[in-house]
C-alpha cells in the first residue's frame, strides 16, 4: 500500500507570525561562536575563500575520522542531495526509499527521468531494511535512508542499519541522509561514515542547518568513497565554492561551540515534552520522535487545519498520510509550544 505523504501547501500571513514551526529550524541558532566569527570575517568577503574551505573540510575530516578526500561541501545537504540525484540518474534507473520519507533526492531523480520505488515504513514508522532489500533490483541505482527519518522522527537501530548497508553497499550506493542525528537522546545515534573505512559505498550527508542553528547560513557535506565523490563532482565544478566565506567561517567555529550544542539538545528535549503531555492531554496520539518535530493525525482537513494555524500566526506543515490527515509540528522553543498548544486548543 502506499503511504506516502503528501505535503500540503500553507499561506502563512507573515505580518501575524508568532512561530515559525513549519521547517525543522533550529529556534537557538546560530551559535554565539558563529555569530562572532560571521562579525570577525565579515572584511574578508572581498576574497575567494579557498584556504579557509580547506581548512573546514580538514577539520572536518578529523571529526569524522575520514580523510579529507573523503568530504565533498555544500549549501546546506540538500545542494548534495540534489547534486546526488542528477549525477546518479542521468541514465535513468530506479532510486528505492521508505515511504514516507524525505522527498528532495527522490524528487530530482524523477526529474531527470527515475523511478521512484518506495517500501511502506514498519508499524512503529522505522525502515522496513529487509523489504528495502528485496525491492533492489538490477536497475536499482541509489538507495536513499533518512535516519533518523523525516517526517515521522523514527529511528532505525543502528546495527540493524550496519548490516544492511555491509550486506547491500556492495552491490548499490546507499545514500544515508543523517540532518537530524546529533539531535537523538535516548536512541541509537551513530554515524554510518565508519563505514567508509571499510571502503563501503555509503554516501553520508549531514549538516549545519539542525543541531548547529545555521539553517539560512547554507553549510552541509557528504562523506563517501573518493570514487563517489568524483562521479558526483561531473555535475559540479567541485564542492563547496558556493558557500560564503563568513559561512565557512561560522560552520568551523560553530563545530567548537559544543555548549550550544548540548543546550540545543537539551532544550529541544525539554519542549518536546511538554509538547507530548499537552498533545496527550488533549486525545492525540502522537509519533515518538528523536527529533526535532513530531507527526501526530488531526481531525481536520490538513487544508482547513492550515488555514486556521496561518490565522493564529503560525507557520506549521499538513500532509495526508495514508490519506488521512496530519500534522507535523517543529519543535521550537518552549514559548512558541504554547502558542501552538493554545492554538492547537482553540481551532479543534
Ligand atoms: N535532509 C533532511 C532529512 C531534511 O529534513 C532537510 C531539511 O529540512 C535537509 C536534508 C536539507 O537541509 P539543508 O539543505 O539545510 O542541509
Amino acid at each position: 500500500p502506499m503511504v506516502r505523504a503528501h505535503y500540503l501547501d500553507q499561506e502563512p500571513n507573515f505580518a501575524k507570525v508568532v512561530a515559525r514551526i513549519g521547517s525543522n529550524e533550529n529556534p537557538y541558532g546560530p551559535p554565539p561562536m558563529a555569530r562572532k566569527a560571521i562579525s570577525d570575517s565579515i572584511e574578508k568577503g572581498n576574497r575567494y575563500a579557498r584556504t579557509e574551505l580547506r581548512d573546514l573540510i580538514g577539520k572536518i575530516a578529523v571529526k569524522e575520522e575520514v580523510s579529507p578526500e573523503n568530504i565533498m561541501m555544500g549549501n546546506g545537504s540538500g545542494d548534495l542531495l540534489e547534486k546526488t540525484a542528477l549525477a546518479m540518474f542521468d541514465k535513468g534507473g530506479n532510486i528505492v526509499s521508505a515511504d514516507p520519507t524525505y522527498m528532495s533526492l527522490i524528487r530530482v531523480a524523477e526529474s531527470v527521468g527515475a523511478t521512484w520505488k518506495p517500501v511502506p515504513c514498519k508499524a512503529d514508522w522505522s525502515h522496513d531494511l529487509d523489504a528495502m532489500e528485496k525491492a533492489i533490483d538490477k536497475d536499482t541505482k541509489l538507495v536513499y535512508l533518512c535516519n533518523p527519518n523525516n517526517p515521522v522522527g523514527s529511528v532505525t537501530s543502528t546495527k540493524a542499519l550496519t548490516d544492511f548497508c555491509n550486506r547491500v553497499a556492495d552491490k548499490v550506493p546507499i545514500f544515508i541522509d543523517e540532518a537530524y542525528l546529533e539531535l537523538v537522546e535516548g536512541a541509537d545515534n551513530k554515524s554510518m561514515v565508519s563505514l567508509l573505512k571499510n571502503k563501503k559505498n555509503v554516501i553520508v550527508a549531514r549538516t549545519f542547518s539542525k543541531i548547529m542553528g545555521m539553517a539560512g547560513l547554507r553549510v552541509g557535506y557528504v562523506a563517501a568513497l573518493p570514487s563517489t565523490l568524483d562521479s558526483i563532482k561531473k555535475v559540479t565544478k567541485g564542492g563547496g565554492s558556493g558557500i560564503a566565506c563568513t559561512s565557512v567561517y561560522a560552520a568551523s567555529a560553530a563545530m567548537d561551540d559544543i555548549d550550544f550544542q548540548n543546550s540545543t539538545r537539551k532544550l529541544n528535549t525539554e519542549a518536546k515534552t511538554y509538547l507530548y503531555e499537552n498533545l496527550t492531554a488533549m486525545g492525540y496520539k502522537y509519533v515518538p520522535s528523536y527529533t526535532n518535530f513530531v507527526i501526530f493525525p488531526i481531525n481536520m482537513p490538513g487544508k482547513e487545519f492550515l488555514t486556521k494555524m496561518s490565522d493564529k500566526g503560525i507557520i506549521i506543515k499538513a500532509m495526508d498520510i495514508q490519506e488521512k490527515p496530519w500534522c507535523r509540528v517543529s519543535i521550537g522553543t518552549k514559548d512558541e509550544m504554547k502558542l501552538f498548544v493554545s492554538a492547537l486548543q482553540n481551532i479543534s
